[in-house]
């Protein structure tokens, strides 16, 4: 059974800065150290009041190719690539203070953030986590069976990734599967960045999303699956980028899990699904839970 740790935050306040990903507005954010339980909050200090939301996959807000968070006023975009980082060095608790409704791009993936941390140091707070949450077995896909996430109870956290967009696709297919640490997250995953393929670019940038990005900013792909003004930092770099999402969007259940996750092309609003999953499977207190749950 894995053991219980203790709860973690950040050292010190640490600031980042940059231009968000899909709006492209400047903002400013603030990481500050929270108290034991608290989790992971977002503040925006920009709108009357600085409302807060909670990550928590309850404050999920529709949205494509992203996470949003929403509560009341207090409206967070992109917020997977820092959950992520928060998730991957074992920080538990901490603020989020944002002067605009977006986490900023920075390169692309959550590599700056980590260093932020890092900087910032993680510190334990003598208060126990509760143990992590030992992974159900299920499978948990659309109808076609074309996207999946299998759990599959471990005593380590895998997130392994099947990525395959079709024999056509710019981005070939690729398989990576990590037992994840704060070590093994900082080297092998945060510094892979997000990728688009050239020709989603214009429908997108039509629908006002991206319109300050140049190909230096993230991975463009173009139809014969060169770069646009950039070079990959692994050949895999895609399906990593997919691993840092899945971590960032499952952090979003509020309970550290171990066992395996197995996913095969799976995106934002699957992973938010399973955390959601998740989340209710620890709210019922159910343990050793057998069984195959199918979600539309
Ligand atoms: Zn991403």
């Amino acid at each position: 059974m894995p053991e219980a740790r203790c709860q973690r935050t950040i050292g010190r306040a640490v600031k980042i800065s940059g231009r968000g990903l899909f709006h492209g507005c400047d903002v400013r954010v603030r990481l500050l150290p929270a108290d034991p339980g608290v989790g992971v909050v977002f503040r925006r200090v920009d709108l009357v009041g600085r409302p807060e939301v909670a990550a928590d996959v309850r404050n999920v807000a529709p949205g494509s190719r992203r996470t949003i968070l929403c509560c009341g006023a207090a409206v967070v975009e992109t917020t997977e690539h820092l959950l992520a980082a928060l998730a991957g060095m074992g920080v538990d608790n901490c603020i989020v203070e944002l002067d605009a409704r977006e986490v900023p791009a920075v390169d692309g993936s959550c590599l700056p953030f980590c260093e932020a941390i890092l900087a910032a140091g993680v510190v334990s707070q003598g208060v126990k986590k509760p143990e992590p949450m030992r992974l159900p077995l299920q499978r948990i896909g659309d109808p076609d069976g074309s996207q999946w996430v299998e759990c599959i109870p471990g005593s380590d956290f895998v997130v392994s990734y099947r990525l395959d967009y079709g024999p056509q696709s710019p981005v070939p297919a690729q398989s990576q599967a990590f037992a994840i640490s704060p070590d093994v997250f900082l080297a092998e995953i945060a510094p892979a960045r997000t990728f688009v393929l050239e020709s989603e670019v214009e429908a997108l940038q039509a629908a006002g999303y991206g319109r300050h990005l140049t190909g230096s900013d993230l991975l463009v792909f173009r139809e014969d699956g060169s770069l646009i003004d950039n070079q990959l930092r692994w050949a895999d770099e895609p399906v990593r980028h997919k691993i840092l999402d899945c971590i960032g969007d499952l952090f979003l259940c509020g309970h550290e899990v171990s066992g395996r996750i197995v996913a095969n092309r799976s995106g934002h609003r699957l992973n938010q699904l399973v955390a959601e999953v998740l989340q209710v499977h620890v709210a019922n207190a159910e343990t050793d839970v057998e069984g195959f749950l199918r979600v539309a």
